[in-house]
């Protein structure tokens, strides 16, 4: 089954939220047809400049990074666009780079700059693909040691 580019996780740190709603307002058409999800202040702006409806969770130093990453980790996120801030020191560091983790543990395309984002868009794979899922049975049963006397 190839189902495409359905739910979309939408991120962008304070320098680069313009940036954002410069490629949300491009690819509007696009992004209407899915479902988005973003982290606060991400979704506050993306709604109010484009008009697209969104799913808010909390900003992202808050706990949204984090939100976001149990999506993705719940099989909800088909892509990642995660326009971080490479100049900027972040509160949020560790949630930061759990969320980029996460998103590659899973296989879920990312794309943190705008041409990343508008390679992505513009693949046949957006309309059509069948992202593999990662098997993590060997993990799940790998053998753990146990406390010993
Ligand atoms: P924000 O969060 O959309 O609430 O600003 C983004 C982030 O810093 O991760």
């Amino acid at each position: 089954m190839s189902e495409g580019i359905r739910r979309v996780a939408l991120v962008a740190h304070d320098n680069k939220k313009l940036d954002l709603i410069d490629w949300v307002t491009r690819n509007r058409d696009l992004l209407a047809a899915c479902e988005l999800l973003t982290t606060g202040t991400t979704g506050k702006l993306v709604t109010e400049r484009t008009g697209l409806d969104v799913e808010r969770l909390q900003s992202g130093p808050l706990g949204g990074d984090q939100q976001i990453g149990a999506r993705i980790s719940q099989g909800q996120v088909d892509l990642l666009i995660f326009f971080w801030d490479p100049l900027e020191p972040m509160s949020h560091d560790p949630d930061i780079k759990a969320l980029l983790r996460i998103a590659t543990l899973w296989n879920i395309p990312i794309a943190c700059n705008e041409s990343s984002a508008d390679f992505i868009v513009s693949s046949p794979c957006f309309q059509q693909y069948q992202r593999r899922e990662p098997d993590f049975s060997a993990y799940r049963n790998r053998a753990v040691v146990s406390p010993s006397a």
